[in-house]
């Protein structure tokens, strides 16, 4: 995987971040993008040049096309055509259905779907041609089997298998493959805030008895991305400690 160019959208923090770091250790070069934390990004791209990597921090909000877009231009200019795309980023806006509001579900759909879809497009051209990509995406056990107090956010990360697969129909013969990772509850800033009623009995649904890690779901990611993956297209893997199995 050596010199091989990756995009992480949302690496600035949690499980992005965790990507952008194993990616880099394995010689990718790493455009770390980030919405709103710039000194995180800028202090995460200095530590992976502490480390002989390369990594450039690209902002951008990706639930905007034209910032999708000009995000993977200026990867291509600064680092070569992108092979490997993790579409990370993502929000939660929970709430009851009876109570949502059109804003939450706008907001998520945007950010958890869209920008999957913007971001793929603009670089499924040039991995086609390459006849080499792999295209990553982070969707959800929520995806998968729903919850409560997340109908926009399950709807968004059910989205991503559907589009997942059906790229990976539309590219399997060029070399690219498309995949869905789904994880289960993993300790970031953004389940840092749940109650902790909520996390206690989330944790009983977890056979291997404990959260998971940003790395657990790093180390998934480095796999998909590697030549050795290249056989495998249009599944979904859950890093859950089997809380789905
Ligand atoms: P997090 O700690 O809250 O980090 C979210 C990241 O996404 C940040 O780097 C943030 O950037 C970025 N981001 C948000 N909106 C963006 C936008 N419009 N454009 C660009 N970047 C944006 O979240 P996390 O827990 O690491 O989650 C990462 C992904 O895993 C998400 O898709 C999430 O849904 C999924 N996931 C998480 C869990 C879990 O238990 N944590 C479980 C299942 C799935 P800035 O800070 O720079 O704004």
């Amino acid at each position: 995987m050596s010199g091989r160019v990756a995009l992480i959208t949302g690496a600035s923090r949690g499980i992005g971040r965790a990507v952008a770091i194993e990616l880099a250790r394995v010689g990718c070069r790493v455009a770390v993008n980030y919405q709103n934390s710039g000194a995180a990004a800028d202090e995460l791209c200095a530590m992976i040049r502490s480390e002989g990597g390369v990594a450039l921090p690209a902002r951008a909000d990706v639930s905007l096309r034209e910032q999708a877009e000009s995000l993977v231009a200026t990867v291509t200019k600064e680092l070569g055509e992108v092979e490997i795309l993790v579409n990370n980023a993502g929000i939660t806006r929970d709430n009851l259905l009876m109570r949502m509001k059109d804003a939450e579900w706008d907001d998520v759909l945007r950010t958890n779907l869209s920008s999957v879809y913007y971001c793929t497009q603009a670089v499924i051209r040039g991995m086609m041609k390459a006849r080499f990509g792999r295209i990553i995406a982070v969707s959800s056990v929520s995806g998968l089997v729903g919850n409560a107090g997340q109908a926009n956010y399950a709807a968004a990360k059910a989205g991503i298998l559907g589009f997942v697969k059906s790229v990976a129909r539309e590219a399997a013969s060029r070399g690219v493959t498309a995949n869905v990772i789904a994880p289960g509850y993993i300790e970031t800033d953004m389940t840092g805030n749940l109650p902790d009623g909520i996390k206690n009995g989330m944790l009983t649904q977890i056979p291997a008895g404990r959260y998971g890690l940003p790395i657990d779901v790093a180390k998934a990611a480095v796999f998909l991305a590697s030549d050795e993956a290249s056989y495998i297209t249009g599944q979904v893997l859950a890093v859950d400690g089997g809380m789905t199995m």
